[in-house]
């Protein structure tokens, strides 16, 4: 059996869809997220689930220990767990920051702190960071979520520079408009609606497919070799 993969935010969007081309391709799962029931609705085969929130470190650390001893030690971990509450910063209700920041960035954290010792005690093991366009470049009514993709994309390269001779790969997978759940996170109107509306106008957004083809495909390139950024993007999409 090939060794365990652990994604987080499995329970939709880009998450679900990672992890069912990664079960497609034969890899034993461990699955995070809130919603226990999506993930099982996925009912993929040797899928560990959990119901887990990516700020809890505790839980996030019970949960891998479960899985390496039920299966391997874990050996790529698509940390993929993400919010986006777009607005105003004039008039946005700060809590709404601290949320971000907390999920984007600590929850990330928490989920390469369970992992990456192991990964370099055994000179094996892939990280996938799922950044953002909004990693690179600066989008209004965009600002923290900006600021959190920016951090995870320096928190990526820092990393991957540090245990790049224990053989261990980070790799920031930085996608454009894809159509899932993740807008519907903003509570301002506008923000909202214009995201879905610059979507509608450039011929609709990627699907969660097309990122998570892109993920299993790096992840299954030689360990010599490693991918650093990805950044995929709707073609008709111009920022
Ligand atoms: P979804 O909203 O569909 O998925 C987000 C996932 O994150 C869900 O499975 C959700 O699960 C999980 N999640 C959120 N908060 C927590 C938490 N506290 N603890 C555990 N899990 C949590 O959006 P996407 O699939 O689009 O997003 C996935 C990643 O892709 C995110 O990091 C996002 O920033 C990034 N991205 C998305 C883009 C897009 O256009 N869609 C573009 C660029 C990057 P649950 O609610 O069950 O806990």
């Amino acid at each position: 059996m090939k060794k365990l993969v652990i994604i987080t935010g499995a329970s939709s969007g880009i998450g679900a869809a990672t992890a069912k081309h990664f079960s497609q391709a034969g890899y034993p799962l461990l699955l995070l997220a809130r919603r226990l029931e999506k993930m099982e609705a996925l009912g993929l085969p040797d899928a560990m689930c959990r119901k887990v929130d990516m700020l809890d470190r505790e839980s996030v650390l019970a949960a891998v220990a479960e899985a390496e001893a039920a299966y391997s030690p874990a050996e790529i971990l698509v940390n993929n767990a993400g919010i986006m509450m777009n607005g105003d910063p004039t008039t946005q209700d700060p809590s709404e920051w601290d949320k971000m920041i907390d999920v984007n960035m600590k929850g990330s954290m928490n989920a390469i702190h369970a992992v990456l010792k192991g990964m370099v005690d055994r000179e094996s093991g892939t990280i996938v960071n799922v950044g953002s366009i909004a990693g690179r470049k600066t989008f209004g009514a965009h600002s923290v979520y900006c600021g959190t993709k920016f951090g995870l994309h320096a928190i990526t390269e820092t990393i991957r520079e540090e245990v790049a001779r224990k053989n261990v790969r980070l790799i920031t997978m930085a996608p454009g408009m894809v159509s899932t759940e993740l807008i519907e996170g903003s509570t301002d109107k506008d923000a909202r609606e214009g995201w879905l509306n610059y979507a509608e106008e450039i011929g609709g957004a990627l699907v969660p497919d097309d990122i998570a083809g892109s993920i299993l495909w790096a992840c299954e390139a030689p360990q010599r070799m490693c991918v650093r950024e990805l950044v995929i993007c709707p073609t008709h999409q111009e920022p």
